[in-house]
């Protein structure tokens, strides 16, 4: 699993986490987040922006 973080605000989307606010329940993959998301904490960055964060899994 991965997480996402967000350039401006570091808002993590974690795929095993979702984001429930979104409506996007945990375990929800990052292909299957729209293109045209917006990050729910500042709002000024797209998903496209967000950059991939690799977890420690273990
Ligand atoms: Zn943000």
């Amino acid at each position: 699993m991965m997480s996402y973080v967000c350039p401006v605000c570091d808002y993590v989307y974690d795929e095993r986490i979702g984001a429930p606010r979104e409506g996007f329940a945990p375990g929800t993959a990052w292909e299957s987040i729209p293109d045209d998301w917006c990050c729910p904490d500042c709002g000024v960055r797209e998903k496209l922006d967000f950059e991939p964060r690799e977890e420690a899994s273990r």
